[in-house]
């Protein structure tokens, strides 16, 4: 009997004879006793029926593995629990998950990794319904002999709406240090007359295009900025360092690890946090992979000409790319700047405002997609989501190589019933929050009237049209939890159960197709589904360990989920295994 010579020599010596094989490390990494899905079989129908190569018996998924081998920063083997322990060698760690669940590692594909960072030092806003509260918040938290910036969030400007604030309570409170309060979405913000004197604004300003500065009538600011108006406040907030943003960039990213995520797609980067990505990249201190989309229409927007000349990342394995860009074409459902079809349900004669009245730059969008860059479009309206389509048809038809890269919509919240199949003709992904449509819902038919809002938030109704679709939380305005996640997108309730019954139910998806959301068809969408998003040898070594079973897991048990441990390319870069 002859010694066998370990599995990887074989590896290396393939590699040598010029295989293309990058993984010839020797195991580092052996994950056995789990339940694995792979997701290495195919697509569910559009109704959510699973593929006939599916692990599924008509009735109830089983684990298609048992164990993952990780050599190097890629999957060396995925199966049997006796075969993975065969390949263990000296330095290879060995954990027995004991039943835990590893799937392919979770996308988090839209989301603004810098608001995680601010926010933690920032003054929590959130639930606040009353100026009282806002008040006594404020005061609890700040100290009497600091004279900087007061920085707040969370406030809900779709709460708010019908009822806005007014800062004469801020000035009364803090007459001498600027108060900024950013609304929980993006859409509102709320300052004091020190902070609204050091961004220069007044009575005289005039309200930008698609935003609001709300005024007294007296013609005097009452402080708060909606919509498009948001960063002529925001912006006057003092700049962080260099230092002190990739500070800011690397806390997100470890709140995002510990939440299971291997990869974030940051909706729309600055040349504000542009040179901290690439400082972080360039040091190799990214500890995720992390999609910059470059903001295209807004202030302080990386600059057009210098990025189409220097084109997409070309390196699909480098941990930062900047392959997609980012831009605006309406606001927000809640604070009625979404552009509709028709009026407004709630407020007769208005509809919106999108495109160029809402700063959508369609050259400079034009410009980045016929130089290889993917776009992501934010359309919430159906008005807002029929021109984006008309935009994409318009640039596919002048550019017919762009239409190769699945261009994203990003929200795609309310939709026309004519427009829902033009996803799947034009090639497009619906990007979309499952956490919105249930947090929405108590004001989303209000705005929209009991007949469009069935074309709201309509999972099922764009997967039959044909869009990809991939599911993100849009953070921070909302939970970014996966469990959270997984939970509203099969359920359409809010975390208390409410609706009973889900709100829309038939708009709902399968346990399976939210699991796709998060892994595989976000890789599709990016273009890297042969590298990542399923578990198969060869594959980036990109794992979430998840304490319980999405695939089995009785709905309302999925809140109670946990992250195990997360590991990207091959590192082991969040680990509860152990406590
Ligand atoms: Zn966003």
């Amino acid at each position: 009997m002859f010694l066998r010579a370990p599995w990887w020599t074989a590896l290396i010596a393939a590699c040598l004879l010029g295989a293309g094989c990058r993984s010839a490390a020797p195991p580092s990494l052996v994950l056995h006793d789990a339940h694995v899905y792979t997701l290495a079989w195919g697509d569910p129908d559009a109704e959510g029926r699973p593929a006939p190569d599916a692990p599924f018996d008509g009735e109830r998924w089983t684990p298609d593995a048992s164990a993952v081998v990780v050599a190097g920063d890629r999957i060396a083997f995925v199966g049997a629990d006796a075969e993975a322990l065969a390949m263990a060698g000296p330095g290879t760690r060995v954990v027995d998950l004991d039943g835990a669940t590893i799937v392919p590692g979770l996308i988090e594909s839209h989301g603004h990794l810098q608001e995680i960072g601010e926010k933690a030092d920032e003054i929590r806003l959130d639930g606040a319904l009353t100026e009282a509260d806002l008040a006594d918040r404020l005061r609890s938290a700040t100290e009497p002999s600091d004279d900087g910036w007061v920085l707040g969030t969370g406030w809900d400007e779709g709460e708010w709406a019908d009822a806005l604030p007014d800062r004469a309570f801020l000035d009364a409170l803090f007459p001498d240090r600027p108060v900024v309060l950013t609304g929980l979405r993006g859409f509102g913000t709320f300052g004091n007359a020190r902070a609204l004197e050091a961004a220069g604004l007044g009575p005289d300003t005039p309200d930008p295009v698609g935003g609001t500065l709300v005024r007294r009538p007296d013609g005097s600011l009452t402080g708060v900025l909606l919509n498009n108006a948001t960063d002529l406040l925001n912006d006057a907030v003092p700049a962080r360092s260099l230092e002190s943003k990739a500070r800011v960039l690397r806390y997100g990213m470890d709140q995002l690890l510990r939440a299971g995520y291997v990869a974030t797609h940051h909706a729309g980067v600055r040349a504000d946090y542009l040179p901290a990505y690439l400082a972080l990249a360039g040091a190799g201190e990214l500890p995720m992979r992390v999609e910059a989309m470059l903001a295209v229409g807004v202030p302080d927007a990386p600059d057009l000409t210098t990025w189409v000349r220097r084109g997409p990342t070309a390196d699909r394995e480098a941990m930062l790319q900047v392959r997609s860009v980012k831009a605006y074409y309406d606001g927000s459902l809640g604070s009625r700047g979404a552009k509709l079809l028709a009026d407004y349900a709630d407020r007769p004669g208005h509809r919106g405002v999108a495109g160029a009245e809402y700063g959508f730059d369609p050259e400079a969008v034009e410009a980045y997609m016929a130089a290889g860059f993917q776009a992501g479009i934010h359309a919430i309206g159906d008005a807002g989501n029929r021109e984006v389509l008309d935009f994409y048809e318009g640039v596919f038809a002048r550019h017919p190589g762009a239409r190769a890269l699945r261009h994203r919509v990003e929200h795609a919240q309310v939709v026309h019933p004519d427009d829902v199949a033009r996803f799947g003709a034009l090639g497009l992904v619906a990007s979309m929050e499952p956490g919105h449509a249930v947090e929405d819902a108590p004001w989303a038919g209000d705005r929209l009237g009991p007949g469009r809002v069935r074309g709201a938030y309509a999972w099922r109704s764009l997967r039959r049209g044909g869009a990809l679709l991939i599911f993100n939380s849009d953070f921070t305005g909302t939970d970014w939890s996966p469990f959270y996640g997984l939970y509203a997108a099969v359920t359409r309730q809010r975390k208390d159960g409410t609706p009973a019954g889900g709100w829309f139910p038939e708009e709902a998806v399968t346990a399976e197709e939210a699991l796709r959301a998060y892994t595989v068809w976000p890789a599709r969408a990016s273009g890297v589904e042969d590298r990542t998003g399923t578990i198969q040898p060869g594959t980036w070594a990109d794992l979430t360990v998840l304490s319980l079973d999405p695939l089995t897991a009785p709905p309302d048990a999925l809140l109670e989920g946990a992250v195990r441990m997360t590991v990207v390319a091959g590192a082991v870069r969040f680990d509860a295994t152990s406590e």
